[in-house]
């Protein structure tokens, strides 16, 4: 995973020194788990997987205790925040953009079997290699740099996302 995390700064630093070279602006954003309408299906992303399944009558597929954590980000609270970097000419990051809220793989799933009505359960199986115990962005230099914090509560977001799902699997 090293390999992934390396990739990403060595990302960073070709922008800023390519903002050096040519004098251009650029920002530099950190992506925190972000979810909402338009995921794939089959992208093997949590939000996606649980709700697929939830929809589908099928068990929720937990990967290791449940214990890990993450923040999910609404997609239009991400898009907010990149909007109000590119808007920016003297801050270039890197910042971090995600919703600080952590929760529980356990209590998502808890979550979008509330969200959706359904009835299905929820099976364990083996965690990933390397899969992080917790994930939770410091946004205070989002706060403090762009005025940025995220508006829609997971709840809301869950529902969005629940929503668009359903429709997509009745046109199926
Ligand atoms: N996860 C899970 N069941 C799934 C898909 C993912 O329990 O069907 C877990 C995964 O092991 C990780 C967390 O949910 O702990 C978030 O996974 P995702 O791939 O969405 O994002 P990332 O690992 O990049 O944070």
């Amino acid at each position: 995973r090293s390999g992934y995390d390396e990739a990403k700064r060595f990302g960073e630093a070709l922008t800023m020194a390519y903002s050096r070279y040519e004098s251009v602006n650029v920002g530099i954003v950190r992506i925190f788990n972000t979810y909402g309408p338009r995921l794939r299906r089959g992208d093997g992303r949590v939000v996606s997987n649980f709700v697929c399944q939830a929809l589908s009558g099928v068990p929720l597929t937990i990967y290791g205790d449940g214990l890990q954590t993450r923040s999910f980000c609404y997609v239009d609270d991400l898009v907010t925040g990149l909007l109000a970097m590119i808007d920016q000419r003297d801050f270039v990051g890197p910042v971090n953009i995600g919703n600080p809220q952590e929760i529980t793989v356990a209590e998502l799933a808890r979550r979008v079997l509330d969200t959706t009505g359904s009835t299905s359960e929820v099976v364990f199986s083996p965690s990933p290699e390397q899969d992080p115990a917790r994930r939770q962005p410091d946004i205070t230099l989002a706060r403090g740099e762009l005025g940025w914090s995220p508006a829609v509560s997971l709840e809301d977001g869950l529902e969005r996302t629940v929503d668009w799902f359903r429709r997509q699997m009745d046109q199926l």
